[in-house]
């Protein structure tokens, strides 16, 4: 059990201390209600893993992953959209789901699993949402899983089980240096469109910019960056920084990478145009002062 979402199994219980008189004291007293075979819950269980439970499966997949989110792991980044609960089946559920379950029923690539925990562990949920995710949003969020958490990628396969050849592709395209969900996704779209990209490229010798094409460093914000005057003091004093080494900066937001690509991605190509450089220099002041 990662986080307490106060629906267990019997043998959840017993690991936790709980004697078969704690539990029969628990029933009589209704601190502890039944809610499927081999399942008890508790008052003020997470209403998602209760329903996920009483329909036969765990709560998974970006649900999950979510609920993680909210207990303990408030950086893990989840793409926006996809606000369905998602359930995933347990391996030993014999009946089919019904299509009139308030639910998205999501399953993964990989083996199937038992349902063990009312909400799946970090790997198995990110096994399931390996299906409901477009590839660049899985990436992103397995990249925020790896740079904010204590989770490598041998250990998130480890526990996944199984998984298909296209899941072991994505991880090989994960990047734990990437600092935000924003920056995951530039990354992933410049090297699609045929951009040599060099993540966390150093500058001024001490510090990091996100992303580097050619000459244009790209700086990510998340989507709650710049609350505070101090992180607003340092980019700027970067963009000073990296002016002395005739480098350019461009500042992408959430918002310009999720809703205005398409514009983003024509002003890099502009910026990066090898003969770009050429054009500059024909009005170079130096120039004429030689
Ligand atoms: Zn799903």
């Amino acid at each position: 059990m990662t986080s307490d979402c106060g629906v267990y199994t019997l043998s959840e219980l017993t690991t936790m201390g709980w004697t078969t008189d704690d539990i029969k004291r628990a029933r009589r007293a209704e601190t502890l209600t039944p809610i499927a075979h081999g399942w008890v819950r508790a008052a003020g269980a997470d209403s998602q893993a209760v329903a996920a439970v009483t329909a036969g499966g765990a709560l998974s997949c970006v649900s999950a992953l979510r609920f993680h989110q909210a207990h303990g792991h408030p950086d893990i980044w989840i793409p926006p959209g996809h606000g369905d609960t998602h359930v995933r089946l347990s391996k030993y559920r014999k009946s089919t789901p019904r299509p009139s379950d308030p639910f998205r029923w999501c399953q993964g690539y990989g083996q199937p699993l038992p349902v063990t925990t009312a909400v799946d562990t970090i790997p198995v949920a990110i096994g399931c949402a390996a299906r409901c995710l477009a590839a660049e949003e899985w990436i992103a969020v397995v990249d925020s899983i790896l740079y904010t958490t204590e989770w490598t990628i041998p250990d998130l396969q480890a526990e996944m089980g199984r998984v298909a050849r296209s899941v072991s592709a994505m991880f090989d395209r994960c990047d734990a240096r990437s600092q935000s969900g924003t920056e995951s996704i530039v990354r992933l779209r410049l090297i699609a469109n045929g951009f040599d990209v060099e993540v966390q490229p150093s500058i001024g010798g001490r510090e990091h910019a996100d992303l580097r094409t050619g000459s244009l460093l790209i700086e990510c914000d998340g989507e709650s960056y710049h609350s505070d005057r101090a992180a607003f003091g340092n980019d700027r004093r970067r963009d000073r920084m990296t002016m002395l080494d005739r480098w350019m900066t461009m500042r992408l937001t959430y918002d310009d990478v999720l809703y205005g690509w398409d514009d983003v991605l024509e002003e890099i190509r502009a910026l990066t145009r090898p003969d770009r450089h050429r054009i500059r220099r024909r009005n170079d002041p130096r120039r004429i002062i030689e």
